[in-house]
C-alpha cells in the first residue's frame, strides 16, 4: 500500500512497451506503476519514477523488488516459472501466477492442456530427433510448423519446413522443439479477455491481426465479416481457458480462422499487441482492465466507441537517408489529424516496433486505408503509392 494515496502498488516485471502503456493506464487511477527493468532506457523506466533496475532471471532482484509490491505482474513471460513459485512460496501476490503463466511459456505444455480440454489445437507433437519430425509428416503432411517450446516472439523461434533437409539445421542447433500441421487458414484471430480473482470475465470484441514476417503489423476491430456466432464462439473459448487456467490479468488467444472453424494458435497472459486498439478505441483499455484484474477491482466496460477501430504498427525505418521521426510526425499530423499516435520511446532500428497508431471510423475502407498510410509514413518516411502529401489521395 502506498501509504500517501492509501493505493495498492502494482509491480510490472520487465521495462517494455506494455509496461510503459501500463503505466499510462496506472496515472489515471491514482497510481504508478512500479517497473523491474534490465536497463534505464527501456520505454517503461523512461517515464516511472519507481523503477528497479535487475534482471528478470535474477531471484534475489525479483524478490527485492517484490517486497514494494502488493502484486507483482508481468510485461513479458520470460521470467523462470520456478522464480516465480519462490515468490508465491514467499507470500507475493504474483497474477497471472506460474500455474496460468506456464501455459504461455511452454508451447508442449499449452498445446497439451488445452487438447486436454477439449479446445481446437492444430494436430501436434514434440520433436527430439529428424526421425520424430518424418514420422509427424508423413501423417499429417508437408510442410510443418517447427516451433521452438520456449523462448520464441515475434516469428522468431518458428520454422516452415518444406522437407527433412529443410528442417535439420533447426533439429541441430539444440532447441526444444514441437511441429504443428501447417493450418490451412483464411485469417488470424484474437480473442482479447481479461479475468479477476473473484472470477470476473469480460471480453472485447474480437478482432482479426494481420502478419507480416511473424509481426502482427495490422489489428482490425470488430473483425470484419466474422458472424456473430463464431465470434461468441471465440469469446467463450477464450473466457473458458481463462478460467480452466486460472488466469488473472489480460488473456489473448490468437485463433487461426479456417473458414469453417477457429483453432487455437497462441496464449499471451498479459496485455497484447491485438489489443493496443481498446486504448482510443474501447470504454476500458486493456492496460486499465489488466490493472483491475490483478488488483482485483471490479472490470470495465468494454464497448468499442466506434464502429470499426483499426491500428496499425510503426517500425523502425530500413533506410538511411529517412528523415528524422520528428519531422515524419509533424507531416503527420499536418496532414492526417484523426490519427492517434504512440511512440514508445524506442531508439529506431530497422522493423523494431517503436509505436503504432490507431484510426477511428464507421468505414472499413478509408479506416483501414488511413490507419495503413500513417502507420506506413511513420515508418518508411514515404507515403504510399498513390497518395500525394500536398493533394491528399488521388482517385
Ligand atoms: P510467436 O510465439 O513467435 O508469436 P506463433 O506461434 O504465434 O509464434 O507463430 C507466429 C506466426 O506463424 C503465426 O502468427 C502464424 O502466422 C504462423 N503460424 C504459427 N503456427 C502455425 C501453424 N500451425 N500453421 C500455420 N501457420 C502458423
Amino acid at each position: 500500500m502506498d501509504p500517501r494515496t492509501g493505493l495498492p502498488v502494482v509491480g510490472m516485471v520487465g521495462g517494455g512497451q506494455l509496461a510503459r502503456m501500463t503505466h499510462q493506464a496506472a496515472i489515471a487511477l491514482g497510481q504508478s506503476l512500479r517497473v523491474l527493468a534490465v536497463t534505464a532506457d527501456e520505454p517503461a523506466p523512461l517515464v516511472a519514477p519507481g523503477v528497479d533496475i535487475g534482471s528478470h532471471t535474477d531471484l534475489a532482484a525479483l524478490r527485492a523488488f517484490a517486497a514494494g509490491c502488493d502484486v507483482v505482474t508481468l510485461d513479458h513471460e520470460h521470467v523462470p516459472t520456478e522464480h516465480l513459485r519462490a515468490l508465491v512460496a514467499d507470500g507475493v501476490t504474483v497474477h497471472p501466477g506460474p500455474d496460468a503463466l506456464i501455459h504461455a511459456q511452454d508451447k508442449l505444455v499449452m498445446r497439451r492442456r488445452l487438447a486436454e480440454l477439449g479446445v481446437p489445437v492444430p494436430p501436434f507433437a514434440p520433436v527430439n530427433s529428424l526421425a520424430d519430425l518424418t514420422k509427424f509428416a508423413d501423417e499429417h503432411g508437408w510442410p510443418c510448423v517447427l516451433k521452438a517450446t520456449r523462448g520464441g516472439y515475434d516469428g522468431r523461434g518458428v520454422w516452415i519446413v518444406r522437407s527433412p533437409a529443410d528442417a535439420q539445421p533447426v533439429i541441430d542447433s539444440g532447441t526444444v522443439l514441437l511441429v504443428e500441421e501447417m493450418v490451412a487458414m483464411r485469417r488470424e484471430l484474437a480473442a482479447l479477455v481479461a479475468r479477476s480473482p473473484f472470477g470476473q470475465g469480460a471480453c472485447w470484441p474480437v478482432v482479426e491481426t494481420v502478419q507480416s514476417d511473424g509481426i502482427c503489423v495490422e489489428v482490425i476491430a470488430p473483425a470484419p465479416d466474422l458472424a456473430p456466432a463464431r465470434a461468441d464462439e471465440a469469446q467463450r473459448l477464450a473466457l473458458r481457458v481463462a478460467g480452466e487456467l486460472g488466469v488473472v490479468g489480460v488473456l489473448a488467444v490468437e485463433l487461426f480462422d479456417t473458414g469453417n472453424g477457429l483453432v487455437v494458435n497462441e496464449l499471451a497472459m498479459r496485455p497484447h499487441n491485438s489489443g493496443h486498439w481498446t486504448i482510443d478505441g474501447a470504454v476500458t483499455s486493456q492496460f486499465e482492465q489488466h490493472i483491475r484484474a490483478v488488483l482485483d477491482y471490479p472490470l470495465g466496460a468494454t464497448d468499442a466507441l466506434a464502429p470499426v477501430t483499426v491500428m496499425a504498427n510503426v517500425l523502425g525505418a530500413g533506410q538511411s537517408d529517412v528523415m528524422p521521426i520528428d519531422e515524419r510526425l509533424h507531416h503527420l499530423f499536418a496532414r492526417l489529424g484523426n490519427v492517434k499516435v504512440h511512440l514508445y520511446g524506442k531508439a529506431e532500428r530497422p522493423g523494431r516496433k517503436i509505436g503504432h497508431v490507431t484510426v477511428l471510423g464507421s468505414e472499413l475502407p478509408s479506416v483501414r486505408r488511413t490507419a495503413a498510410l500513417a502507420a506506413h509514413w511513420l515508418s518508411s518516411g514515404r507515403w504510399a503509392d498513390g497518395y500525394d502529401i500536398h493533394a491528399g489521395e488521388r482517385a
